[in-house]
């Protein structure tokens, strides 16, 4: 490898890697050390929602980098203002606090829970979260996921997170006690599978919390900012939050997270909540150029146009190799394989010639799509076409 001068063990061993290292990106698409190009269906896990390196993300840095990078949290800055005016006005919500990462602001959203509950509800602290989710890695977003194993790999958990099953309204009755003060959970489980909340769960989740006198969260991380064709994938099913955390899209691929809350929630007092990157002008200008991109007239239009485009395409190519069919909402979608090639189809799609393929399998019986929001009608035949190559070869 052209990079064999520097040692790849400098990096810490976290995952296994392939032999590659990626220098460029635009679009639709990665180019290696080799000047080899991918199709890139995983846009950094559904993070480059306007694809690799957009012009506007570019023209935002260079702009504000130039005028100021970072005053400190402890003040106000102009880009942090108008980011989160723009998102109360276009959500359910009143009250923006700015993060780093999606686990940051899930851990905010469960401190803001926390204490919304030590002031209302005597001090009731449990945060009923669902089997298969996923909130992040820090230890209380590990302990709040629902993956297999994570209750024991960094033992003892933070306590307070009782599962339920997604879809199951009754499974997160039963839950309820004196000590519940929030459910929390994905409108599409994303890391999980794909797997979407019905509309007519969302509304009983949001008719039980409310009975109840409980808060509900939404981790929007990787379903918001305009993944599911709506800005939020809360609106899809008419109900409204009482917190919501996003991440992932909006930063369009610059580390970016928020918290959002509804007025009556919004109880921090001075001392609770803070860090150091919080609402940094130089990111909170990069979420701007990336919101409004999203509010373009026609913009969330030609996402959902998209997401029908790619899911019937899916469909076909299901039938054609007898896989099992597909599901997801917008443009975070998942193609079922009936089988466990889920490993060797990535391997194999990314070792292609002249040109590969980026995919992710969550499962080993899965393929997940999460493609730029502005991916083209042709990227998509592309990738059908090479994915359909993969398949013959792999199922060969
Ligand atoms: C990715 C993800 C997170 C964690 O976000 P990070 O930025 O990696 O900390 C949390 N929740 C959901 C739903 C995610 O998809």
């Amino acid at each position: 490898m052209e990079y064999s001068q520097y040692n790849v063990n400098a990096l810490m061993y976290i995952t296994p890697r392939p032999e590659l290292v990626f220098t460029e990106g635009s679009g639709m698409w990665l180019t290696d050390n080799n000047g080899k190009r991918y199709l890139d269906y995983l846009q950094g896990w559904a993070v480059n929602c306007l694809g690799h390196s957009p012009q506007c993300i570019q023209d935002a840095l260079i702009k504000q980098s130039k005028t100021l990078i970072n005053p400190s949290p402890a003040f106000y800055n102009a880009p942090a203002i108008e980011l989160a005016s723009l998102l109360t006005a276009n959500s359910c919500f009143d009250r923006v606090f700015f993060a780093n990462s999606g686990a940051e602001a899930n851990e905010g959203a469960i401190k803001l829970a926390r204490k919304w509950g030590q002031k209302n509800k005597n001090g009731a602290f449990e945060i009923i979260t669902f089997d298969h989710g996923f909130h992040g890695r820090t230890l209380a977003t590990m302990s709040a996921s629902g993956k297999p194993g994570w209750d024991t790999i960094f033992a003892p958990q933070v306590s307070g997170f009782p599962k339920a099953d997604l879809n199951d309204i009754a499974s997160v009755e039963k839950l309820i006690t004196d000590k519940t003060v929030a459910v929390m959970l994905e409108p599409v489980q994303g890391e999980g599978g794909v797997l979407p909340a019905s509309r007519e769960f969302m509304q009983a989740l949001r008719a039980l919390t409310k009975k109840h006198n409980i808060l509900l969260i939404v981790d929007e991380v990787q379903s918001g900012m305009g993944r599911t064709g709506s800005l939020f994938a809360y609106e899809n099913s008419n109900v409204e939050p009482d917190i919501m955390t996003l991440a992932k899209g909006i930063g369009g691929g610059v580390p970016l997270a928020a918290l959002l809350c509804k007025e009556e929630v919004a109880c921090f007092v001075p001392g609770d909540q803070g860090g150091t990157y919080n609402g940094n002008p130089l990111i909170t200008a990069v979420g701007i150029a990336v919101l409004k991109a999203l509010l373009e007239p026609g913009f969330l239009a030609s996402v959902q146009e998209k997401s029908a485009y790619l899911s019937k395409a899916l469909l076909k190519l299901s039938e054609q190799f007898g896989l099992q069919g597909e599901r997801g909402e917008g443009l975070l979608r998942a193609l079922k394989l009936g089988s466990d090639i889920g490993p060797q189809i990535v391997e194999v799609a990314r070792n292609m010639g002249p040109v590969g393929l980026l995919l992710n399998s969550p499962r080993p019986d899965l393929l997940r799509f999460m493609p730029a929001l502005n991916v083209s009608i042709a990227e998509i035949d592309q990738m059908i076409d090479m994915l359909g190559q993969v398949l013959q070869q792999v199922k060969k």
